[in-house]
């Protein structure tokens, strides 16, 4: 089974607080390393958790308020000091570059290593990253300034062959990779092997929805249909929902409710107001119309 799980970096709104961080998350897919928003002291939480930064190849920027980006400068000049050479590819609203070579300029620092900027787009969805396994889209969420969710969503994978049966019938090894594709086996003498009896289907393709800062809105909701995980904001209890409205931001029974009608398997709160010390009424709200629900605790992996 591939390897699909987010690690929780920080899981504050606006400022540090109680020992919690600004939003970060680290999402590894089969040993690839995505990172998702950088808010301040995450190249710290990633010390922390023994994750080399050279690993991450794609970084994610939801929108330009500082919880979600203020640790960005930070993580991409110690990269230059350390060495790094591999390609790093960033993604986030267009007026990141402006800010990061304002920075780069009046610190005098070209980067050793290509920093590859793809800007995200305010106004619709789309796929920004893809690969052989994996896809990845941005869509608009509804903040007080431009910002993005994004969703993860792992490919169908092939069939896995029942290897003792493969063998015990002599199948010819170049035709292997098509019965994994469904194609059945004929042989010479005309016998036919069918792919359906000599493979196992593959798992169901997995998802990861992340909402950051938004006030709920339906306009997203398809974008996260059906989701096996869905990490969402969930600043407020909702007794302050008209705080929450007023700041652009969700309140936790909200999230569960969102959960719910889009059909998210799991559901994972975080972006918590400094206000609450202790987390569990937010917990136990969401919980009451989405049992699924979690904290999106920091140093915890959660499985997509
Ligand atoms: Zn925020």
């Amino acid at each position: 089974m591939t390897r699909f799980e987010v690690l929780i970096l920080g899981n504050s709104s606006a400022t540090p607080m109680y020992g919690r961080h600004p939003t970060s998350q680290l999402l590894n897919f089969n040993e690839q390393l995505f990172l998702i928003d950088c808010g301040e002291g995450t190249q710290m939480q990633l010390f922390r958790y023994g994750i080399k930064g050279s690993r991450i190849s794609h970084i994610f920027i939801s929108h330009l308020h500082g919880d979600h980006y203020f640790g960005l400068i930070g993580l991409l000049s110690s990269q230059h000091l350390v060495g790094r050479q591999n390609e790093l590819h960033l993604y986030g609203p267009p007026a990141l570059k402006e800010i990061l070579d304002l920075q780069f300029k009046h610190s005098d620092t070209r980067l050793r290593y290509p920093l590859v900027f793809h800007s995200t787009n305010e106004d619709h969805s789309e796929v920004i990253f893809e690969n052989a396994h994996l896809s990845v889209r941005s869509f608009p969420l509804r903040h007080r300034i431009a910002c993005t969710g994004f969703r993860f969503d792992e490919k169908k994978r092939s069939a896995s062959l029942k290897k003792e049966e493969v063998e015990r019938l002599n199948i010819p090894i170049p035709y292997l990779r098509f019965l994994k594709k469904g194609i059945d086996y004929v042989a010479n003498d005309g016998t036919v092997y069918l792919a359906k009896n000599l493979t196992n289907p593959p798992p169901p393709p997995r998802s990861y929805g992340y909402c950051s800062d938004t006030v709920v809105n339906e306009d997203y909701f398809e974008e996260i249909r059906g989701v096996d995980l869905l990490y969402h904001e969930a600043t407020f209890l909702h007794d302050r929902i008209e705080r929450a409205k007023e700041t652009f931001h969700t309140t936790s029974l909200e999230a569960a409710q969102v959960a719910q009608i889009v059909g998210a398997r799991k559901l994972l709160l975080g972006h918590f107001s400094a206000r609450y010390k202790d987390l569990q009424p937010l917990l136990d709200e969401s919980r009451t119309i989405f049992p699924h629900t979690e904290l999106s605790e920091e140093g915890k992996w959660f499985l997509v």
